[in-house]
């Protein structure tokens, strides 16, 4: 994106009518996590447009502070359901961090962790072999080990190490489908069992389901870090890759989806392929869109938990589908939490390049969850299934967490 901001004498991926949206009237402040834990208004919505203006204002190297403060947004998103403006912060956010990321200084170690991080992820091979060090690493008598006694550092990002749900999930093209399956990147390595329950209740539903072998990670992450280059090239890469025809794109996990859902955005400057990517977008269906209510039953009574994630609350004002589909489950009692769209520190790679936030954030989630005496949580994001499920281990419970399409398609598993 290259326009040119009304506040600006540089070129800038921010929009100046994005900024222009916001009006300063505070009333965000008290819904945005950071700012109720560092109590900074630099940590808020408001004095991160306030920032961002600053920042697109000149074509200056930011200093580490505005940085600092830009980076510390967990992209929650939770200010665009407090303002009554509209503010389409995610939007701008992801547009500042691309400015950030081209014109600060770096140190070698955080650069060169970054790109690979994010190569990764966008390359299926590389991912496949992380997710099985990290498989065998987190059923290692190791990871218990540092878990307990390890360095802060350490203790923490091993607690977050996933364990592979059986086998990776392999797509699998069908002729005359009627909805495609957007797989992701480490949903598909790492959650295999909960992508083949997805399918399962699609099918079960009626539908024929055929997902693109040749798809490819949505880009999510890569925008969050300023990588607009990545996340443009990976939407391409899934435009072309489910072009085969018109029908829609169930996707199983929130940040996953909102991101798919904005690529009329991510490429809205690129002629070639600006209505492709909206076409694109408005084919693409969460799980719980599509969904029907089932007649799934518990082998006993259970007290449900859902954990709404963030980029379905507040991404997508996805609020009610996933919990009318759990209300169908005969068994369950869904009970509420306290602030329960409130992020719960995980936020993508959030947790491990700003562990004290993080955990300040897990440990309040967990102690709503704890409240509401739950005998599972129910969440539709990997990301938020790993923080929690470290959190209610770090306070001694076993309560299980399970993602949605699994408990959808085996009520009695979790039990
Ligand atoms: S996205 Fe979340 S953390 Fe960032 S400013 Fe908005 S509410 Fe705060
Ligand atoms: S982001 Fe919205 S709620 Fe927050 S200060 Fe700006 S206009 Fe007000």
């Amino acid at each position: 994106m290259t326009a040119v901001s009304s506040h600006s004498v540089a070129p800038t991926h921010v929009r100046p009518e994005d900024l222009a949206t916001c009006i300063s009237c505070g009333l965000c402040l008290n819904d945005c996590p950071t700012y109720r834990v560092l109590g900074d208004e630099a940590d808020s919505p408001r004095g991160r447009i306030q920032l961002i203006r600053t920042l697109v204002a000149t074509d200056e190297r930011p200093t580490d502070e505005l940085a600092g403060h830009l980076d510390a947004c967990l992209v929650c998103r939770a200010c665009e359901t407090a303002c009554p403006s509209l503010v389409p912060f995610g939007r701008i956010m992801e547009g500042a961090r691309e400015v950030l990321r081209e014109r600060r200084r770096e140190g070698v170690v955080r650069r060169t962790v970054t790109r690979l991080g994010l190569a990764t992820i966008a390359y299926r091979h590389r991912l496949a072999r992380a997710s099985a060090l990290a498989d065998a690493y987190a059923r290692s008598p190791l990871a218990a080990v540092v878990r307990r006694f390890g360095p802060g550092a350490l203790a923490w990002a091993s607690s977050l190490a996933p364990k592979r749900e059986a086998e990776p999930y392999e797509p699998v093209e069908r002729e005359g489908a009627d909805l495609c399956f957007f797989a992701g990147c480490v949903m598909r390595e790492s959650f295999g069992e909960t992508e083949r329950a997805t399918v399962r209740l699609l099918e079960r539903d009626g539908h024929t389901v055929s997902a693109p072998v040749e798809q490819v990670c949505c880009g999510a992450l890569h925008a969050h870090a300023g990588d607009g280059d990545g996340a443009r090239e990976l939407a391409r890469f899934n435009i072309d890759a489910f072009a085969g025809s018109d029908v829609p794109i169930v996707v199983n996990a929130a940040g996953c989806g909102a991101h798919l859902k904005a690529y009329g955005d991510v490429l809205a400057d690129d002629p070639s392929w600006a209505e492709r990517a909206r076409r694109f977008a408005s084919r693409v269906r969460d799980l719980t869109e599509v969904a029907k209510p089932g007649a799934g039953k518990t082998p006993r009574p259970l007290r449900v938990v859902y954990q709404d994630a963030c980029h379905l609350a507040h991404g997508q004002k996805i609020r009610q589908q996933p919990r009318a589909l759990l209300r169908a489950v005969d068994g369950v009692t869904l009970v509420e939490i306290a602030d329960a769209e409130r992020c719960c520190g995980s936020a993508g790679i959030y947790n491990l390049t700003h562990p004290d936030i993080s955990q300040t954030l897990q440990r309040d989630k967990v102690a709503r969850i704890l409240d509401a005496r739950p005998d599972v949580v129910v969440s539709a994001n990997p990301g938020c299934m790993l923080q929690v499920a470290a959190g209610l281990r770090a306070a001694g419970s076993n309560v299980k967490v399970v993602h949605l399409a699994r408990f959808l398609d085996d009520p009695a598993a979790p039990g």
